[in-house]
């Protein structure tokens, strides 16, 4: 089904998923705030991210490098001069547009008028701000749009340090900043948010045969949790597209409400930034070969996501809305693996016969499962809370339960129940949990 922006927004609002950030003061355009169950989704697409790209691997390591680095960093690689946006503003109704953006480059979206936009002027997308008390030139610095420079310029750290060979890869998961000249699409474009990349660095004759590798291992990724193959495709950009480093990108695209949209961009980047930051810095970067005794620049293939933009994927991938009983259902069918809770344990009613042993059986099972324990409101619309935050497991505890020693699962998407002896429930749920 499609789904509409703004039925995402309020549920992701309802329920605790994301929040307008500073709300009491009326709200700061294109910010939010992850909400205690959103944390819990952004957290799980992150570790999902690094499960796949670090632990399965041996090729793979991580690293977590600062936000704010050396002003020289951005000269070299280019951000300084290039990472701009063409900027129009309209004379009419004074909005600014990002140019390339534009359905119909002479028309303002925003009013109508026709041929009213100023020439386009480049717009540097890097956040300033200085580092001590005194605000001059000498101590400007940005705060990092994107996050692959801080791995380029820890590559020789790294390599020595972990005794890597060619091929091998360093992977990054963490905030970037943009001051983005048109954000929106609720937290699809955001002014700060979070990126998941990883450069792969290979020997230059290998770079096309890695560059398929990785689209397909991305394309993967998503499918293999549960995003539907229909609402993916890979686009390759068209040259006039590409970014100043690039030999050859493609997109992972995700069929948004509003149409087909970047999740990832998978790129060639050459050897553009480990000379770049060479040559700037005067440092030899280039891999020697002890085999071949070879002195060379790697080339390096880029798979780079973002983190926010894919939890935002996967909520609309996952909203589903069915009739039961003559009654609509609002359910997410999230994988387990990326749902905020696994389990919710709820007791029947409120009476101390059930709260406390249910309480009781909740404590037992936190260190092995994410698990939310609800006593308030009527069982019907706690089962409703649980359907639309996407938890695959739901355990009551009734009156029978003082009696048999068992409980309820319910199961998220069938809606089937099944009753199981409390001793057997760890073991259940991680049954259920795998399937
Ligand atoms: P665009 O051209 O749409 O501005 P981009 O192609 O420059 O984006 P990349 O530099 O390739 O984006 O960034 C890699 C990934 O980081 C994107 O695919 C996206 O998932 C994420 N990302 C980039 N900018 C933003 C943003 N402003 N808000 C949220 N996520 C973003």
């Amino acid at each position: 089904m499609t789904v509409s922006l703004e039925t995402i927004a309020n549920l992701a609002k309802r329920r605790g998923f994301v929040f307008q950030s500073s709300e009491i003061y009326g709200g700061i355009r294109s910010a939010y705030d992850y909400g205690p169950v959103g944390v819990l989704m952004l957290r799980n697409v992150k570790d999902q991210w690094w499960k796949s790209m670090v632990q399965c691997r041996g090729d793979v390591v991580g690293l977590d490098s600062a936000i704010i680095q050396a002003r020289a960093v951005w000269k070299a690689s280019g951000h300084e001069d290039a990472f701009t946006d063409p900027l129009v503003e309209c004379r009419n109704c004074n909005a600014r547009h990002r140019l390339d953006k534009l359905e119909d480059p002479d028309q303002c979206p925003n009013c109508g008028k026709r041929g009213t936009f100023t020439e386009p002027r480049q717009f540097n997308l890097m956040f300033k701000t200085h580092t001590g008390p005194v605000e001059s030139d000498d101590n400007l610095v940005y705060l990092r749009p994107e996050t692959a420079q801080g791995i380029f310029i820890n590559y020789e750290n790294v390599r020595r340090t972990n005794r890597m060979k060619l091929p091998f890869g360093i992977a990054q998961v963490g905030k970037s900043f943009r001051n983005e000249i048109t954000p929106g699409q609720f937290v699809f474009r955001t002014r700060e948010f979070e990126q998941m990349e990883m450069e792969f660095f290979c020997r230059p004759e290998e770079a096309p045969r890695w560059f398929d590798y990785w689209q397909e291992e991305r394309f993967r990724w998503y499918t293999d949790l549960g995003m539907r193959e229909e609402n993916l495709r890979i686009r390759p950009h068209d040259p006039d597209e590409l970014s100043h480093y690039s030999a050859g990108t493609v997109d992972i695209e995700y069929a948004f409400p509003w149409g087909w949209d970047e999740l990832e961009g998978i790129a060639n980047r050459t050897d553009y930034d480990l000379r770049a930051h060479s040559e700037a810095s005067g440092e030899d970067l280039r891999y020697f070969d002890q085999e071949t005794n070879e002195r060379f620049f790697p080339y390096v293939i880029e798979p780079a996501a973002g983190a926010t933009r894919t939890m935002f994927a996967f909520l609309i991938d996952a909203y589903h809305e069915e009739e039961v009983n003559g009654e609509q259902r609002v359910v997410l069918k999230l994988d387990p693996r990326l749902a905020p809770y696994q389990v919710a344990i709820l007791p029947l009613s409120k009476k101390p016969e059930l709260t406390e042993p249910a309480s009781k059986i909740a404590d037992s099972l936190r260190s092995e499962f994410m698990l939310e324990y609800d006593e308030t409101q009527s069982i019907g619309r706690r089962y409703r809370r649980q359907d639309e935050i996407g938890t695959p497991l739901c355990v009551t505890y009734d009156f029978d339960s003082i009696e048999d020693h068992s409980v309820t699962i319910r199961h998220r998407d069938t809606m089937k129940q099944e009753r199981v002896s409390i001793d057997r429930l760890a073991e259940a749920l991680r049954d259920a949990l795998k399937n």
